[in-house]
Parts: structure tokens; C-alpha cells; sequence
């Protein structure tokens, strides 16, 4: 089978501007939310519990002030046009969130690029009072730190020959990082990376991530890296 290019992206902070779903949850749950939030990060809850208990705090949604909020969410304008570069290039584009769907999808449609494969957590508006009710389908067994396990699913994805190219910037995209040959990181991320001793490329737009593409494709160096190779066959020997 031949090599393929696959491209791993973050959603919220690297598509979008802001992280849509701490907006969310902050504006329709309130600061029970923050209460949540402070939990998780000190470890005493799983990311599923909670965006559960998040849920539970927005109750009925107002379809609304949904719609409105849903508007105002700004993506980086570059990265339409990087959808179409990497289509062109036939690099396979995939989007991997620890957010959920519910905002994703239509945020996606709203800028003409609704047709990228997507793979987060799944949020449904149910019964006339619109209640949130979640499913986690790339939950990892092993680890409850995310909801949505970005790193098995790009070890699932792959094939063996395969270039993984990984482009983030928060708190989710440090595990899965460590498993890519090719990385891209701003914010958060690019701290971590450098602290792990990871190599990345940092980023502002995905108009610099489409010249770094090309740059690397032009001096052959659009290939796979040993230490994330190692990595991924590791993962792959402990979960057999
Ligand atoms: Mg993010």
C-alpha cells in the first residue's frame, strides 16, 4: 500500500479563534462550569464527567441565543483555502476534537468546509426542551484524561507507511503530538513540545502551515520520524 499524508487537526483555538466550547459552556452553563473545569484540571473528575456535569448546567438549551452564539464564532480565514491545498496535494484531512459536534458541524458549514471529515465527542438536542444528551465514541478505556482519545484514532487511521502530520495548540493535543512526524504547534502546545524535547514547526495561520508543507515536500523531507514511529509501535504492542 502506498504512503498517504494524513493530517490531523484540533478544532477549538486552531480552526476556530477561541475555544468555542469553554465559551459555551461558560455562557449557557454559567460558573458551575468554572467549578467543573478547576475539577478536572486538578484531576479529581474525567474529562467525560465533566462535560457531563457541563451539560447538566446548561439543562434547556435556548435555540435562540444558540443560534446567535453560534454566528458570532470566528474561524481563521486561511483555512478554507487549507482544505483545498491539501486536497489537491491528495493529503487525506481529518479533525479530531475533545468538543463536541453539537457546535463543530455547523460552525464548519457556515464556512463552506462542512464536508471535512470530523471526529469528536457527539452531542444531540433532544425533545422540545432541547437537552443536551452526549456520547463519547473515541473514549480510551486506558485514560480519562480526554473524552475523545486523538491518539488511537490516529493509530487506528494509519497505515503503517503512512506521514502523520499533527496542528495544535491546547491542553488535548500533547499526547497526541508525541505520536506525529510532522508537527505544528502554537500556544500551549509549542511550550510543550519544546519541553519534551518533541520538534514542531510553529504556526500562526494555516496559510504557514501550507508554506511549511511545501517547503518540506520541496526538500524531501515530508517523511516519517523515527522517534514518533517507535511511539506509535509501542502504543500498538501495549493495547494487543
Ligand atoms: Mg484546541
Amino acid at each position: 500500500m502506498s504512503a498517504v499524508t494524513k493530517v490531523y487537526i484540533d478544532f477549538d483555538g486552531t480552526i476556530t479563534r477561541g475555544d468555542v466550547g469553554n465559551a459555551f459552556f461558560r455562557t449557557f452553563g454559567g460558573e458551575v462550569c468554572d467549578r467543573l473545569v478547576a475539577e478536572y484540571r486538578s484531576e479529581k473528575i474525567s474529562a467525560q464527567d465533566l462535560f457531563l456535569g457541563e451539560a447538566n448546567a446548561v439543562g434547556n438549551l435556548d435555540i435562540g441565543a444558540w443560534k446567535e452564539f453560534i454566528a458570532k464564532q470566528e474561524i481563521d480565514p486561511t483555512f478554507p483555502e487549507f482544505v483545498a491545498y491539501c486536497r489537491e496535494r491528495m493529503f487525506d484531512v481529518t479533525i479530531v476534537s475533545d468538543g463536541l459536534d453539537l457546535y463543530i458541524q455547523p460552525i464548519l458549514d457556515r464556512h463552506g468546509v462542512g464536508d471535512v471529515q470530523c471526529m469528536s465527542n457527539r452531542c444531540t438536542l433532544v425533545g422540545p426542551e432541547m437537552k443536551l444528551v452526549l456520547s463519547f465514541p473515541y473514549a480510551n478505556a486506558e485514560c480519562d484524561r480526554c473524552a475523545c482519545c486523538k491518539r488511537n484514532i490516529m493509530l487506528t487511521q494509519s497505515a503503517e507507511n503512512d506521514v502523520l502530520v499533527y496542528i495544535g495548540e491546547g491542553y488535548s493535543d500533547r499526547c497526541p503530538a508525541g505520536y506525529a512526524d510532522v508537527v505544528f504547534a502554537k500556544d500551549i502546545l509549542q511550550t510543550y513540545c519544546q519541553a519534551e524535547n518533541i520538534s514542531y514547526h510553529p504556526y500562526l495561520s494555516f496559510r504557514d502551515i501550507r508554506r511549511a508543507l511545501e517547503q518540506l515536500l520541496l526538500r524531501g523531507h515530508l517523511r516519517k520520524a523515527y522517534r514518533a514511529e517507535v511511539r506509535r509501535r509501542e502504543a500498538f504492542i501495549r493495547e494487543a
